[in-house]
């Protein structure tokens, strides 16, 4: 029997997508065009074109232009930063999102920091992650900032809470358990090199799945109650937990699809008209103290 309840990211991004979709209209309306978002995509790996094509869908649906730059899978990193730097210094590109994973010759962190951190819309920059680890504004990597505002929009209160993230990659698992530590929540992280994971998952107050591996969290490993969060995509819209030995054990859990996914999706077009709004806004003249 289940007695999990579920935390629908479909029904939160939706209020999300709204909000920004009305922000994205008074852009349009004071600016005389509307935000824009470009995506890069190298090679044809169907996943990510899928992704791609689907934030585009999105995008278009908020009100938000996007614009799309396709290279193909024998680009140079020099070649993939080059056209990164041509939209990081265009005035009429509000955000930048670099489909993830690129090929693997490409150097990728060189690639994510040829984004302008004001058009960093998708949080992969390291300033993006040092103004979070920080907690000084910024934006949030997509995936982390959704699960935080779903866990708020279910009443999630992380504070003094053990937060287990299985997971430590730079796009999700290690920003998520950031995001979690600064709300005080007691956060252990296990990797490939974690010995006996499922004792450590089975003292989780909350569980971050972030592995790549279907099913791979199963109901027996979980303690009663537990919030349970499914970040996992995998083909065939698996996720990283068995959703139906969890859901047996667990208070919450993140369906997929319709869990996390749509939640990147909505923070990804908000964080975009913030940088259309942020980029565009009157500077402020220095006052005295700052001058
Ligand atoms: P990733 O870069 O491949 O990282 C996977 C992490 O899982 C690594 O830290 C790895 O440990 C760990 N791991 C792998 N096998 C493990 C094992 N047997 N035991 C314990 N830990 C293990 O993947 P990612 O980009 O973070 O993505 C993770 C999942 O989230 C994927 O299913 C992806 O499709 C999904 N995702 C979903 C969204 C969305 O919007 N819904 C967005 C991004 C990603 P090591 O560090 O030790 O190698």
């Amino acid at each position: 029997m289940t007695q999990a309840q579920l935390m629908s990211g479909t029904d939160i991004a939706r209020g999300i997508v709204e909000t920004a979709a009305a922000r994205a209209a008074a852009f349009a309306q004071a600016h005389g065009r509307k935000p824009c978002l470009a995506t890069v995509i190298v090679g044809d790996d169907p996943a990510s074109v899928t992704y791609v094509r689907m934030k585009r869908n999105r995008s278009a649906q908020a009100g938000i232009d996007s614009r799309h730059v396709a290279l193909p899978a024998e680009t140079t990193t020099g070649q993939l930063v080059a056209a990164i730097g041509e939209l990081s210094t265009d005035p009429g590109v509000d955000g930048i999102l670099l489909q993830h994973p690129v090929p693997a010759h490409i150097d990728e962190r060189a690639a994510f920091e040829a984004i302008d951190p004001a058009k960093d819309v998708d949080g992969v920059t390291m300033h993006s992650f040092a103004a979070m680890a920080f907690g000084e504004p910024g934006f949030h990597c997509a995936t982390p900032g959704g699960i935080m505002r779903l866990l708020d929009a279910y009443g999630v209160k992380p504070a003094g809470r053990h937060a287990v993230v299985i997971g430590r990659s730079p796009i999700l698992g290690k920003p998520v358990g950031m995001l979690l530590l600064a709300r005080d929540a007691t956060v252990t992280y296990c990797h490939s090199k974690t010995v006996d994971l499922p004792a450590i998952v089975g003292t989780a107050d909350i569980l971050v799945a972030a592995v790549g591996r279907p099913e791979f969290v199963r109901g027996e490993h979980l303690k009663d109650g537990a919030v349970v969060v499914d970040a996992g995509y995998n083909p065939g819209n698996v996720g990283d937990v068995h959703f139906t030995s969890a859901a047996q054990k667990a208070s919450l859990i993140t369906p997929v699809p319709g869990g996390v996914g749509p939640m990147t999706i909505a923070v990804l077009l908000e964080q975009t008209v913030t940088a259309a709004l942020t980029r565009t806004a009157p500077r402020t003249p220095p006052t005295a103290r700052s001058a």
